[in-house]
């Protein structure tokens, strides 16, 4: 990163401790819409990160972004969901947009004016996307949606829906009949409910219904049909950095708590951490961490050069998401009876911690990635 680039996360690591850490425990157990923390990251640049010149201007390098999503989510996971989706459709738009997709969005997508959301995953199922249902028929002047989506993050609050959808159910393969619209809310799209969760409070993810939405021929992203599950593979690049990012930014708001929780609780006349069990494992949590950081950054890096990077990617949303979950449990155990009490903050951090397991495509379906890049490029290359 360069100098620039240290200094803005500085700015937001100062942010985090002064803005968002001493509301959040607050406004999780309300599940109430972070309204003012939102427009705060607006001013910041946070919904412009993945937004290049001309059209943003606090576009960064995606290590530096990934540094500015873990330190939001060490204050609080949900803010950091709150712009995931967010990043990877205005990286869709600026990478494979039409001319007059980008003039369209881009600007607004920036500052937040806009905000947008991506919808893949479906009531029948998320890991199959190519088994999709929700279908885009052609008709003269566009397309007619019909179909539901499931989970979709930010859709109450979103105006922009990056919708994964079929133009050609027959096609065969059947990548080859998806495309991505860029859906406007109107007749015939409906958000139609708000999911309950075990944690990520704060911010909605909802059951999309289309019911003969129609949307014009400009929709489609790129102006291509058929390119639209290509698009969304290389955007989840994007997006799984961003998820790893968030695993480590709970994870080390897990550590700072158990951290300074073992050196002030005494038990046996000595600071817990002073027992063997105890030190293990902040070393083990510390060391967990440190590793993490590493392999995200190396996978963001490798985007930064501008090569595809699925199985990297891959490799750093699978390891930090099952490292925060093996972590945030830790700091329940550092903390005793305490670790359970919602007086705390670790129990968050527990409940927020599978999420990242399973958002993004889910490990198991990622070690499946993984092993096939490893197999394609003949090995560890
Ligand atoms: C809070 C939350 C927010 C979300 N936000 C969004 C969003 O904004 N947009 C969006 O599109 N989606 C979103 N999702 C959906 C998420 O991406 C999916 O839940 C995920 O991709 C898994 O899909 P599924 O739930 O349908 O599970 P399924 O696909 O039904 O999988 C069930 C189980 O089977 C396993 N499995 C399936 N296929 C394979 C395979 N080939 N090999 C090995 N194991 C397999 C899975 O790993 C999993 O363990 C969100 C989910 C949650 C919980």
């Amino acid at each position: 990163m360069t100098e620039d680039e240290e200094a803005i996360v500085e700015v937001v690591a100062r942010w985090v401790d002064d803005e968002v850490r001493p509301t959040a425990r607050d406004l999780e157990h309300a599940d109430e819409y972070p309204e003012r923390l939102i427009d705060q990251m607006k001013q910041m640049g946070v919904y412009g990160l993945t937004v290049p010149a001309p059209w943003g201007s606090s576009s960064v390098s995606l290590r530096c972004y990934a540094r500015i999503t873990e330190e939001i989510a060490r204050g609080w996971m949900s803010l950091a969901g709150a712009f995931g989706g967010h990043s990877v459709v205005s990286t869709l738009i600026a990478r494979f947009g039409t001319d007059d997709q980008r003039e369209r969005y881009l600007a607004r997508l920036a500052t937040g004016e806009l905000r947008a959301t991506m919808a893949l995953t479906e009531p029948d199922g998320g890991s199959d996307l190519q088994a999709m249902r929700t279908v885009a028929r052609p008709v003269d002047d566009g397309y007619v949606i019909t179909g539901s989506k499931m989970w979709i993050t930010n859709a109450r609050t979103a105006g922009l829906v990056a919708l994964l959808c079929k133009t050609d159910p027959a096609a065969d393969p059947r990548h080859h009949g998806i495309s991505i619209l860029l859906v406007e809310k109107g007749p015939g799209f409906t958000v139609s409910r708000d999911l309950p969760k075990l944690g990520y409070k704060g911010v909605e993810s909802c059951e999309l219904h289309f019911d003969d939405c129609h949307v014009p021929a400009d929709a489609l992203l790129g102006g291509t049909a058929g390119s639209g599950f290509a698009q969304m593979m290389a955007g989840l690049e994007v997006g799984r950095i961003q998820v790893a990012a968030r695993a480590i930014g709970v994870a080390r708001a897990a550590f700072d708590d158990a951290f300074r929780y073992a050196q002030d609780r005494e038990a046996f006349g000595k600071p817990i951490w002073q027992h063997q069990s105890v030190g293990n494992l902040l070393a083990d949590m510390a060391t967990q961490i440190t590793a993490a950081q590493q392999l995200n950054d190396h996978a963001a890096a490798c985007i930064d050069t501008g090569r595809r990077a699925d199985m990297e990617a891959g490799m750093a949303k699978l390891f930090c998401s099952e490292m925060a979950a093996t972590v945030t449990l830790d700091a329940i155990r550092v903390h005793g009876g305490n670790g359970y009490s919602t007086d705390f903050d670790v129990e968050r951090y527990y409940r927020d911690a599978p999420l990242m397991i399973v958002g993004e495509g889910t490990n198991e379906v990622l070690r499946n990635v993984i092993v096939r890049q490893a197999i394609g490029r003949g090995g560890l290359r």
